[in-house]
């Protein structure tokens, strides 16, 4: 779910929230009750083919590595 960057202009305090893009131009309230909030921009991936985030465990794999030092190979 994406995050969006509200910054409040009664306090000034900056805050997130995770919504659905649908609702990312609703308009959000402040954790101090405030409803005068504008939406920042964020650097939130939107678009692209950047799909798959993050290292993904190589297949094959025996149990890990550092097999000369457990003695399986001599
Ligand atoms: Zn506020």
């Amino acid at each position: 779910m994406p995050r969006y960057d509200f910054r409040c202009r009664s306090c000034g305090d900056t805050f997130e929230v995770n919504r659905p893009m649908a609702q990312s131009s609703d308009p959000a309230v402040c954790p101090s009750g405030h409803d005068d909030t504008v939406k920042l921009l964020s650097a939130v991936a939107v678009g692209g083919s950047a799909s798959a985030s993050g290292p993904s465990p190589a297949p094959g794999g025996g149990g890990g590595g550092g097999c000369c030092g457990g003695g399986c190979c001599g």
